[in-house]
């Protein structure tokens, strides 16, 4: 009778037999040999704080110039926080002098700004595991809902169960504004996705031991637990704030209370108040206190203008043009445009407000067509011409375009 080669259970006794050349294995051991495998590479300690070649801030900034467009403010404070991150990481465990803080970063702009860009960038500078949660899934344990640890889970996917790389990893949260209370009276009664959440998550932020279940979900008693600490996992948050401009100008303008009419209100830039964003505006908008204690570097990413728009279509490393560009030289196929065919898509991601996401369902709906036709043809040139595009964009329902 077939049974396993490893625990000498039968066929009947598991769920699975695999035959090999001259013997069998069942499911669990393959699953504990797998388990085994895992901790050993774990224990090798590939992964070397100082194998992170530490770029200077301006270097770091230059990196994410090649691919983020604009941004000025956000990239430089970016530089600097990363940098310091990775230098606290190089010291040496020993060293009694100051001990540097942690720098956990969050990011206020529209959706569609390029924060998750940004943070994505710095990441694949840097090689190190990245992965990108939302804050909405997340509950107080308990829940209906994902469990806070799950944002490890992903962390520790994406490193292939390599501790020491997640526990030196970037953890993007999005939408953070949406775990906001939804009221500044704390004294209201509990609201399950806001201030439970963000009790939950202080854990992370702050740097513990935080026993994370390998395979997300719920956590159910038999699943063995992966502790990872993280004390040295960099946090980025970001979210969109949606009416923070109104309670940054609030606050501003209280201040003016008081003081003699002066010149201060002049030099106010009243079109763009998120240039003044402080950490009590977070507090006002429903993030407790210590939350915000716990993200101290704060920076935020301006509306894309025009001319940004513009820019993204084709500046950027891996702009969309220069996508388009090499899909159609893979069929020996040149695509040039009319530079007003640029300001053209930029024109229509505005007229419906679809942002920078919007500028490649744009293109899409342009090209759709002779990325259809053109393979199976001898036209070995393709030249949109605004008029060209006018007349795919007038077929396309505007509406139905998504956003990316
Ligand atoms: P957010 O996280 O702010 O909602 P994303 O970073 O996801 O926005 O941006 C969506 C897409 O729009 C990006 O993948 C990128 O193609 C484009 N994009 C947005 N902002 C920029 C920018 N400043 N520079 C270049 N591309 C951008």
């Amino acid at each position: 009778m077939d049974k396993c080669s490893f625990c000498g259970r039968t066929k009947k006794e598991v769920n699975l037999l695999i035959a090999g050349v001259s013997g069998h294995i069942c499911d669990s051991c393959i699953e504990q040999a797998h388990q085994i495998v895992i901790e050993e590479f774990n224990q090798k300690d590939d992964f070397d704080i100082n194998e992170i070649k530490l770029s200077k801030p301006k270097e770091i900034k230059s990196y994410l110039d090649q691919f983020v467009i604009g941004q000025e403010e956000s990239k430089k404070v970016l530089s600097v926080a990363v940098y310091n991150h990775y230098k606290r990481l190089a010291q040496k465990p020993d060293n009694e002098d100051v001990e540097i803080e942690k720098s956990n970063i969050i990011l206020v702009g529209e959706t569609g700004t390029g924060k998750t860009l940004l943070a994505r960038t710095i990441s694949k500078m840097l090689h190190v595991p990245f992965t990108i949660v939302d804050a909405t899934v997340l509950t107080e344990a308990g829940y209906v809902g994902e469990d806070i640890e799950t944002i490890l889970t992903r962390l520790l996917q994406v490193a292939d169960y390599d501790v020491n790389a997640a526990e030196r990893g970037i953890v993007f949260i999005d939408e953070i504004d949406k775990i906001a209370r939804k009221s500044d009276n704390p004294s209201i009664t509990r609201d399950v996705s806001g201030e439970g959440v963000q009790q939950g998550l202080l854990k992370l932020l702050e740097g513990s031991i935080v026993n994370v279940p390998p395979q997300g979900g719920r956590k159910h008693p038999d699943q063995k637990m992966i502790p990872v600490n993280t004390k040295n996992i960099l946090f980025i948050a970001g979210g969109a704030f949606d009416g923070i401009e109104e309670k940054i100008g609030h606050r501003l303008n209280t201040k003016m209370v008081g003081y003699s009419v002066s010149d201060q209100t002049d030099q106010i830039d009243r079109k763009n108040l998120l240039q003044y964003i402080a950490p009590q505006d977070l507090k006002s908008f429903g993030l407790i206190p210590e939350i915000i204690g716990r993200l101290p570097v704060l920076t935020y990413l301006n509306r894309l203008d025009r001319e940004s728009l513009k820019r993204i279509l084709t500046e950027p490393k891996n702009s969309l043009m220069k996508q388009y560009k090499k899909l159609f030289s893979m069929d020996n196929i040149e695509l040039t445009y009319e530079e007003k065919v640029l300001d053209f898509i930029v024109d229509k991601a505005i007229e419906f407000k679809l942002g920078a996401r919007g500028l490649r369902s744009i293109c899409e709906a342009i090209m759709i067509d002779a990325m259809f036709e053109m393979p199976s043809e001898n036209e070995k040139t393709f030249k949109i011409t605004t008029a060209y595009a006018k007349k795919k964009i007038s077929k396309t329902n505007m509406k139905k375009l998504r956003v990316a």
